[in-house]
């Protein structure tokens, strides 16, 4: 991984170059190397991805589920034998350290054990009958070539939302992972094959824009599942949808973290630091906004600006790193863009993590893409720095009266994905949880990411279509339910019947 490589596509169980004439550079944001080039796909070879896809379904799907779950299993087994080396491959192309890339594979593998459930989570329903001779039963089948676009920020837990559910449940898939780290989609490619997936069953194509629109309008491909940003979101929703495709698009955040003033200051500290600041603020379900009540804010400022000066912002794989770098250049920028737009609508700037310098952060980091943690206070929600999400390691401390303001801000915010109370009094906490128009809630815990059986997702603008990414509702995504109705000759009723059947 350390000298520059080559990128390409991952096609009919095969490693393929690209032959768009189309590339871009994949770098170290540690040290700001280039380290690879990502090919960008053109239509045509999406079309050959979606082909093989195409061609490889009709066996998958025929192939019962106990032995679609024995390659999961397999799989299962490959991942947790080559788990670092997949961390590592994610600290190399996004920066974040190598421990918090651990998590972020476990929670992928997550998704990949519930996947081996699935000849229990595809049991259809049944009734025996429902009028004299008659029984309906119900059963889930795959919808044949399904896709996922996916962002830079997890490289390889997003993708896993995705396709071992869709492929347990009998579709094919393709991968439309981000150019920025696209090397861990051909090393799970492998581990696929490895694990004894049929060849067209699982492919990849790197790209950008043109290879996303090629799938869109694919008539062959039946479902997009996407996440990134929310206008993208939308994009992927709304062109999906005008072509007849299932979509389930999840998009951006701003995670709010409501203090209330009899939580303990330690623990809400230490919750604001790691959520705000763990993976550099990249995360969709990081906590941006603490909405400070009453008194609280007071006692907790002077340790939180204390943490965030001395964050351990070093090269990902540094063990003592609490904090990578930024993931490329240009979000660097435009979270400093940010930063100042912050100070100059007047939000009182208690950290500044601009011109963090490399060189703190380990031997040739000098050119890395690097940023400190940066710590507003009194932000209001007509700041832009409150209003957008920044994606970057910036916490805005807001400060409210009680918590029904609290609850009227978040509400009304545009985004939805997660929030989260720190409190000791039950009442409080359940009111929150009932009250807050948001998809995923903690209670004493900053990023409530659902566990594999629950399934992901935010509301209003963070997510665009109705069902939710893995769980059951991935499964039902994926599926299409049917319905049957039988009777044998003994029971068919004698001459033609011309009124609505009815039980008899
Ligand atoms: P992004 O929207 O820039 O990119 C996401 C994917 O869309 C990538 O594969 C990218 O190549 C593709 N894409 C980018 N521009 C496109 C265009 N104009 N047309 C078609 N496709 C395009 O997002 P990102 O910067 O990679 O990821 C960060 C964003 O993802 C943040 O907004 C974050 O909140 C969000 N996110 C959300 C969740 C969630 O579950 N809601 C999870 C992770 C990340």
């Amino acid at each position: 991984m350390s000298s520059t490589s080559s990128i390409g596509h991952y096609i009919q169980g095969q490693i393929c170059a690209g032959t768009s004439g189309r590339a871009q550079d994949v770098f170290n944001p540690a040290t700001g190397a280039v380290t690879g080039r990502v090919a960008l796909a053109s239509r045509a070879e999406v079309g050959a991805a979606v082909a093989a896809a195409q061609a490889a379904f009709p066996a998958w799907a025929d192939t019962p589920p106990l032995r679609r779950a024995r390659v999961m299993f397999k799989f299962l087994e490959l991942l947790n034998q080559h788990r670092d080396y997949l961390a590592r491959m994610i600290t190399a192309e996004h920066g974040k350290v190598f421990t918090d890339a651990q998590g972020e594979v476990t929670r992928g593998i997550e998704i990949v054990e519930f996947a081996c459930g699935i000849p229990q989570l595809l049991k259809g329903d049944y009734t025996e009958q429902v009028s004299t001779g008659i029984d309906n039963w119900t059963m889930r089948q795959p919808l044949g070539v399904v896709a996922g676009i996916t962002p830079f920020n997890f490289p390889v837990m997003v993708p896993m939302w995705m396709f071992p559910v869709a492929m347990a449940c009998g579709n094919t898939f393709v991968l439309k992972p981000s150019p920025i780290d696209p090397s861990p989609s051909l090393f799970i490619a492998e581990l696929l094959k490895q694990a004894g997936l049929p060849d067209g069953v699982f492919n990849v194509v790197q790209g950008d824009k043109e290879a996303v629109d090629a799938l869109l309008d694919h008539p062959d491909v039946k479902a997009v599942s996407f996440v990134g940003s929310t206008p993208i979101a939308n994009y992927i929703y709304e062109t999906g949808a005008h072509h007849g495709k299932r979509v389930q698009a999840l998009g951006g955040a701003k995670n709010h973290m409501v203090v209330m003033p009899d939580a303990d200051v330690q623990q809400v500290v230490d919750a604001l630091i790691g959520s705000a600041y763990g993976s550099a603020g990249e995360r969709c379900m990081a906590i941006s906004v603490a909405v400070l009540v009453g008194d609280v804010a007071d006692r907790i400022m002077p340790a939180l600006v204390e943490r965030t000066k001395s964050l351990k912002v070093l090269d990902g794989m540094n063990r003592a790193a609490e904090m990578g770098p930024i993931v490329t250049e240009a979000a660097r920028q435009r979270i400093s863009g940010y930063i100042e737009a912050g100070v100059k609508e007047g939000a009182q700037l208690l950290v500044d993590g601009r011109g963090f310098d490399g060189a703190r952060a380990g031997a040739g980091c000098e050119g890395g893409f690097w940023l400190g943690g940066t710590l507003f206070d009194h932000v209001t929600p007509e700041m832009k720095i409150y209003q957008e999400e920044i994606f970057g390691p910036v916490l805005s401390c807001v400060r409210v009266p009680d918590l029904a303001t609290a609850v009227r801000l978040i509400n009304e915010h545009e985004f939805g994905n997660g929030t989260s109370c720190f409190t000791r009094d039950g009442n409080v906490a359940r009111e929150f949880a009932r009250r807050i128009q948001v998809g995923m809630v903690g209670i004493n815990v900053p990023i409530p990411v659902p566990m594999a059986w629950h399934g992901f997702g935010g509301w209003k603008r963070s997510l665009f279509g109705d069902m939710h990414a893995y769980g059951e509702e991935g499964v039902r995504f994926y599926t299409k339910q049917k319905s049957v109705m039988q009777r044998w000759p003994e029971s068919i009723a004698k001459g033609a019947e011309f009124v609505m059947p009815t039980a008899q």
